[in-house]
């Protein structure tokens, strides 16, 4: 039943994703590659005041890395820079097999079935790479645009 819902929740971003498109006047723009399963995403953000103000991708590849990035815009947008990089340290704990804190995840638990799958997680993680890496690049005052890789991932 759960799995089901989850699958639900996956394919319905697939299908219809929250806040594609670019971002003009962006301070972050990334790259983002998964070399694993041929991946790509172009991830946009704003950032005013040291909160993620808006966030969007475009992106091609496999139903897990678009609806990823679909969820990931959706959970940061509006959050600090700190609430952020806490939310990204718990999804990537979530899918690297710890038990999700689903209050924080909310809809993102969604994404813990990809787990059974290990050669997908980096579907999952795809999107939020690149975005830990803008936002490196950001706090270190880089906005030229950057390129992550799930192969550099720790
Ligand atoms: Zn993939």
């Amino acid at each position: 039943m759960l799995q089901e819902l989850y699958q639900e929740i996956i394919l319905d971003h697939y299908a219809h994703p929250r806040n594609r498109g670019r971002l003009e006047g962006a301070e972050v723009v990334v790259e983002g590659v998964n070399p694993s399963c041929g991946d790509e995403i172009s991830l946009f953000a704003r950032v005013r005041d040291g909160v993620v103000e808006e966030v969007r991708f475009e992106g091609k590849g496999c139903s897990i890395s678009q609806a990823s990035a679909s969820m990931m815009t959706e959970a940061v947008r509006g959050k600090t820079l700190a609430a952020v990089r806490e939310l990204v340290d718990r999804f990537r704990r979530m899918m690297h097999g710890e038990p999700p804190d689903e209050e924080a995840l909310g809809e993102l638990v969604a994404l813990q079935g990809v787990r059974r799958f290990p050669v997908r997680v980096k579907c999952a993680t795809l999107a939020w790479v690149a975005l830990e890496r803008g936002l490196s690049e950001y706090e270190c005052g880089r906005t030229a645009q950057v390129v992550a890789s799930t192969e550099d991932e720790l």
